[in-house]
């Protein structure tokens, strides 16, 4: 399986490898004639290209998927426990595998790849606890010669529909729990970076999961459509961005579906004047900056509360040029480039927009961008960004990090209330009775008390408020095993003659 790894980072030069569906436990060549391109954003070349499905080939895995759903939600929770313990043997052992794909088709660097599928693997192991997770309640007597009792039982056949950003982790988050839930899944991965989800995929088949349990179909919006669309799908998970995530909630939800649309996010980290200046210059340089700005939970706007500003901006500043800016797979590097050529330049467009708009650029990260066809940025800082410009508003999603100015914590606050997005945030501080208060005030999902970026540990759940998260339930965690199975309640008395009657009334429980 390593050597089928290192078959995938790897080719001869000139040619580009074939990604393909993954249906019924095999490769599963497409048909549509219609493919993506995959590059690898090091070097601008293109490394690949993705088979994208059509409505046919999105209905075989899903009939696939069916058809595997029963025998499948019959497996005993003590082999589905056995089968995640091998499931997190294998991703484990393969960890320095999935980070290569990652680093090759997304860009960022070795060792955050490595952390991203760490993360995910937590997802996986909170999942080995399966038969916890999915015990029900009893109540004993509730009438005479009556039990009452709660039982979770698994959706069917459940999609998820990924990013570009987290390749591997995300459909983590969702085919876990759905999988250990008992449902059948198929996943939709970003067309940018599809490599990792079909290694997923073998790894899955290596560890014993039956055929049709975990499917992958690549494409764009027509295979997302054809998921959202299709009425043998009974739940589906998104994470993207904003006006994707409400269209996949608005209409998934309309096909009769159950919907988790994660999307964009704008986090505001706000440092009041008595925080360490050293920590939170640091932690911003580190959230603003890692994977090269392309995390849903990245710091983008630093709030910056009276004294505090000065301090701050020079501090951050002083961090700058020493942040190394390279290909993901040099052990060196520190920022990788960018996911593709349009979205750098989209991202590099925003330093003259917030130029033009009155900011101050301190730096600017074209300036330092490494040489060659590489989709590279360097990192920018702007100082006095206002609300109302489009570098405050907008998700850049980007290596550019923006210093808002204000005088009070309640300016501070009234920001981060305000946004439209609600997905994290983070306060700097000294003070405990202020960070208490800040939890209690602040309508974001994720919070941090000098943590930059509060993604929850596994046994909590993921997601945002306002526009960051459109459904009712956030995803992995405890919410997560709730969204990928239904609640039903069972009223049972056993044969005792001396307690039967004809009753024509309402059940009554006295
Ligand atoms: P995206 O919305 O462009 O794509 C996400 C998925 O939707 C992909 O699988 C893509 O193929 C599909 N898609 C794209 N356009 C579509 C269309 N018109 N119709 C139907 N489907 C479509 O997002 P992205 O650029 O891949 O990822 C970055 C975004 O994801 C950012 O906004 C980021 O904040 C967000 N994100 C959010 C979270 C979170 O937890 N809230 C986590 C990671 C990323």
């Amino acid at each position: 399986m390593a050597q089928v790894a290192e078959e995938k980072t790897s080719k001869p030069s000139g040619q580009v490898k074939r990604i393909s569906h993954w249906i019924g436990g095999a490769a599963a060549p497409g048909k549509s004639g219609r493919s993506g391109p995959v590059y690898n954003p090091a070097t601008g070349e293109q490394t690949g290209a993705v088979d994208f499905a059509s409505v046919e080939e999105v209905d075989r895995a899903v009939q696939v998927a069916k058809e595997a759903f029963p025998s499948w939600r019959a497996v005993s929770l003590s082999r589905r426990t056995e089968l995640f313990f091998r499931i997190r043997q294998l991703v484990h052992e393969h960890r320095e595998d999935i980070a290569k794909l990652l680093t090759a088709e997304h860009g960022k660097v070795l060792s955050d790849a490595k952390g991203e599928v760490a993360r995910g693997l937590e997802v996986v192991e909170f999942c080995c606890g399966v038969p916890e997770l999915l015990k029900g309640e009893f109540s004993e007597q509730a009438s005479t010669g009556i039990d009452v009792y709660s039982i979770r039982q698994p959706l069917g056949v459940v999609a998820g529909i990924t990013p570009f950003n987290f390749p591997a982790m995300v459909p983590m988050w969702m085919w876990a729990p759905a999988l250990a839930c008992g449902n059948t899944f198929v996943l939709k991965p970003s067309e940018k970076d599809p490599s990792a989800s079909v290694f997923t995929a073998e790894l899955l088949k290596e560890a014993g999961v039956p055929d049709g349990v975990f499917n992958v179909v690549h494409g764009d919006k027509v295979a997302v459509d054809a998921i959202l669309e299709h009425p043998e799908i009974a739940a589906v998970s998104f994470v993207g961005s904003t006006p994707i995530a409400r269209y996949v909630y608005e209409t998934g939800t309309s096909h009769g579906k159950r919907v988790q649309a994660l999307g964009g996010a704008k986090n505001h980290m706000i440092v009041l004047p008595d925080a360490d200046i050293d920590m939170a210059a640091d932690a911003a340089v580190s959230a603003g900056y890692g994977s090269a700005g392309e995390r849903c939970m990245a710091v983008s706007m630093l709030v910056a509360v009276g004294d505090a500003a000065d301090p701050l901006v020079e501090a951050i500043q002083q961090r700058l040029p020493k942040v190394k800016v390279g290909d993901g797979m040099d052990a060196d590097s520190e920022m990788g480039p960018l996911v593709t050529r349009e979205h750098r330049d989209k991202v590099a467009g925003y330093i003259d927009r917030g130029r033009e708009e009155g900011a101050k650029v301190v730096t600017d990260g074209r300036e330092t961008a490494p040489d060659g066809d590489g989709f590279f940025l360097g990192v920018t800082l702007l100082d006095d960004v206002k609300p109302e410009m489009d570098v405050y508003k907008d998700e850049i999603f980007g290596p550019v990090l923006g210093v808002t100015r204000v005088q009070t914590y309640d300016e501070a606050v009234r920001l981060a209330n305000e946004n439209p997005y609600g997905n994290g945030v983070a306060l700097f501080t000294r003070d405990g009775g202020v960070a208490r208060q800040f939890q209690f005030d602040v309508n974001v999902g994720m919070v941090g008390i000098n943590v930059p970026i509060p993604v929850p540990v596994a046994y909590y759940s993921f997601g945002g408020w306002k526009n960051s998260l459109f459904g009712d339930l956030h995803v992995y965690g405890p919410e997560g095993i709730q969204f990928y199975t239904r609640g039903k309640v069972v009223t049972s008395r056993w044969p005792d003659p001396a307690t039967s009657k004809v009753e024509l009334g309402f059940p009554q429980t006295r």
